[in-house]
This record gives C-alpha cells, structure tokens and sequence, in this order.
C-alpha cells in the first residue's frame, strides 16, 4: 500500500466465500498481505482458479440449479453463442436455461465440470462423474 511506505507484501493463503444461488463455497486464495495494515490483494488469476474450483465444487456436490450454471460459466468465460454450439441447440433455449425458466438437464452440467476440471489441471473421470449424475441432484426446488 502507498501509505505504508516501505511496508512488505507477503504471499498468503487467505479464506474466501463466494454465494452461488444461496449456497456457500469456501476455499484458499492465495493473495499478498501487506505487513504493516493488513491489506490484502488478490491477483486476477488466483481469483479465477477460485472461481473455478468453486464452480467445479457446487457441480460435484450436485448442486445443479440455474445459479450454478451460470456461475460455472462465467468461471469458464463461456459465452451463451458458444453454448448453442455446444449443446447443439437453439438461442432461445439457452436463454431460458440462463434466465432459469425451464429446467437444465443434470447431463448439461457434465461438460462443463469436464472443462473446470480440465482448467483445474486435475484428472478427469468421466465414468464416476456420470454415475453420480445419475443420481437425484441435491439442489432440486
Ligand atoms: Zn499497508
């Protein structure tokens, strides 16, 4: 900080929250700590991997709601146009899934926690992701 003068930055874990459709996810950011004030500041990037361990967190722990959706796409900075590729499906029907007017298939979920984990630079197991979306979604309304 420029009022702490010659103070230091530190690298440091530092616990965050982020509230996706009335559902907490916690986790570790690492930020720099200004010595003197205790000034944290987080970097763009660590805040994105955040953003998307978090996104990846609420689709394992079955919270498959609209909210999550578009979390997870903003984490991905996936645009609705490229979804209509993707899904192979129309403008209109991508909309009403972001605007959470008619329900999103537990299976949409699946590429997109395909791409976080890929991002995350973790394993992908697509058979043991497809069994648990077999199962009832735990954020069901
Ligand atoms: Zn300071």
């Amino acid at each position: 900080m420029p009022e702490c003068g010659d103070a230091r930055l530190n690298e440091t874990p530092v616990s965050r929250k982020v509230e996706v459709g009335g559902r907490q996810v916690g986790g570790e950011v690492d930020a720099l700590m200004c010595t003197k004030c205790g000034h944290v500041m987080f970097s763009g990037p660590a805040l994105e991997a955040f953003e998307i361990s978090a996104a990846a967190a609420l689709i394992e722990h079955r919270v498959l709601t609209p909210q999550t959706f578009r979390f997870a796409l903003k984490a991905l900075g996936i645009k609705s146009k490229e979804l209509v590729t993707m899904f192979f499906t129309i403008p209109e029907t991508v909309s009403r899934w972001e605007a959470g007017t008619i329900k999103i298939g537990p299976l949409c979920f699946f590429p997109l926690l395909m791409l976080l984990q890929e991002t995350m630079g973790g394993e992908l197991r697509p058979a043991r992701m497809l069994a648990g979306m077999q199962t009832k979604p735990a954020g069901r309304r």
